[in-house]
């Protein structure tokens, strides 16, 4: 398994060049290096080239959507993207999330947030297959199986609410759209029953001891969806 300490080779698309120049001093202050580009075109194109470990994208460029920009570098890879958004600009991160997107920062951002962002994306990736049994903390979920265990104890799930878990859990650190996870576990023709996902979380956090109010497991993006705490 690569080192998930090691450095990271990060692609940033961005128009702006005084954000370049920060997001630059951060990230090779962290010990990565990054590969620019200030359109999606170029970016693209860099993306495609360049191999980077992970794709900091701007939505907001002056050629092309970034959606298009997404769908585009999804054609024939899998690179973690993060998106940098204006805050309040609901509706256009979860289209990039549901179009393929990993996660999101707001502007202006904190630059641990992005670091840590980048940090679970890349290591979930590193990992590589998905191992049979997840664990994090006390809980352990047995995928083969369909069992859940908190501190040894069986934990008694509906259908439902395991594959939500399942879900989440598999991508730990990633955010899930409500569609991406609505249309996984209920089907495409459930996309607007929010309340079903809204009650299964609730239930799954009665059961698994995790409070919304102060989440160690499952954490909500008010709007946009659910993540899963990253691996220790
Ligand atoms: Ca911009």
């Amino acid at each position: 398994m690569p080192d998930p300490s090691a450095p990271l080779r990060l692609l940033v698309i961005e128009d702006e060049a005084p954000i370049r120049r920060f997001l630059r001093i951060v990230l090779e202050g962290a010990g990565h290096a990054m590969d620019e580009a200030a359109r999606g075109r170029e970016g693209i194109e860099r993306a495609a080239t360049g191999a980077p470990s992970a794709v900091v994208l701007d939505l907001g460029l002056p050629d092309m959507d970034g959606k298009a920009v997404i769908a585009a570098i999804r054609d024939w890879s899998d690179v973690p993207i993060v998106v940098v958004s204006v805050r309040s600009a609901e509706a256009e991160i979860v289209a990039a999330l549901d179009a393929g997107a990993d996660d999101y920062v707001t502007k202006p951002f904190a630059p641990a947030e992005l670091l840590a962002r980048l940090r679970a994306l890349t290591r979930r990736r590193s990992a590589g297959e998905v191992p049979p049994v997840l664990s994090h903390g006390d809980l352990g979920i047995d995928l083969a199986a369909r069992t859940v265990t908190r501190a040894g104890v069986p934990v008694r799930l509906t259908r439902k609410e395991f594959d939500v878990l399942a879900l989440l859990a598999r991508n730990a650190g990633r955010l899930l759209t409500h569609h991406q996870l609505l249309r996984t576990v209920w089907g495409p023709a459930h996309l607007d029953d929010s309340h079903y996902l809204r009650i299964a979380v609730g239930h799954l956090r009665d059961k698994l001891g995790d409070d919304a109010a102060a989440p160690r497991l499952i954490f909500t993006e008010p709007g946009i969806g659910y993540r899963f705490a990253s691996a220790e």
